[in-house]
């Protein structure tokens, strides 16, 4: 089973992988991590990716490819979780072409659907108490008297900082913009899934099991 998992940040696609790491003896394949282990090793492609990189350009599609080549052999068939790429149509056609010498394919492209403005209500509204630390949350968790902390009584509360509107929408833009070249091109190809990201982590855990069991 190999399968690409896409979702934007505040969907949980990390706590998804790393249930299926864990429980299934999946391999995630993560760009960005391959290509940082790859260059602190030295591989052969390693060494090639570091030049690209030192000369302040990006790493080509070509150096992407070996380095999923690489690490698909080594997962063998246990079934890989993609993460990060592909980012565009042509790179789906290069992991494409790589599952198949190795006669394997694709089975499902899942994503973790948020709706936007429920994200934002969510995030945004996040507050801790600044003597205890106690979460509340502006409308799904109001302290019961309102500005004192049910724990310890304090007045104060804190927010983070990238709780804000801005963050998330920024964020959802840049996810949008990423993943924009090849979901038409997995639409197509009847491979894509949709789970609800907005759901608590056992419900969307369930839905990504049946997929994979269906
Ligand atoms: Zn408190």
């Amino acid at each position: 089973m190999n399968i690409i998992l896409l979702g934007p940040p505040g969907a949980g696609k990390g706590t998804q992988a790393q249930r299926l790491v864990a429980n299934r003896g999946m391999v995630q394949l993560s760009t960005g991590d391959m290509l940082r282990a790859a260059v602190a090793k030295g591989t052969p492609v390693g060494q090639r990716a570091k030049e690209v990189m030192a000369a302040g350009e990006l790493v080509s599609d070509a150096i992407v490819s070996a380095l999923i080549g690489e690490h698909l052999d080594a997962s063998r068939d246990k079934g890989a979780i993609f993460d990060g790429f592909p980012r565009t149509a042509h790179q789906a056609e290069a992991l494409e072409m790589l599952l198949a010498e190795r006669g394997r394919t694709l089975d499902h492209v899942i994503e973790l659907v948020v709706d936007e403005e429920a994200l934002v209500d969510r995030i945004t509204g996040r507050s801790t108490c600044a003597s205890c630390g106690a979460p509340y949350h502006d409308t799904f968790h109001v302290p019961k008297v309102a500005g004192t902390c049910d724990i310890c009584g304090g007045h104060e509360f804190k927010r983070r900082p990238d709780d804000n509107e801005q963050t998330v929408r920024t964020r959802m833009a840049e996810y949008r913009a990423k993943t924009a070249p090849i979901l038409p091109y997995y639409e197509e190809k009847g491979l894509v899934r949709r789970v609800d990201g907005m759901a608590s982590v056992e419900e969307v855990a369930a839905a990504i099991d049946a997929i994979l069991d269906g």
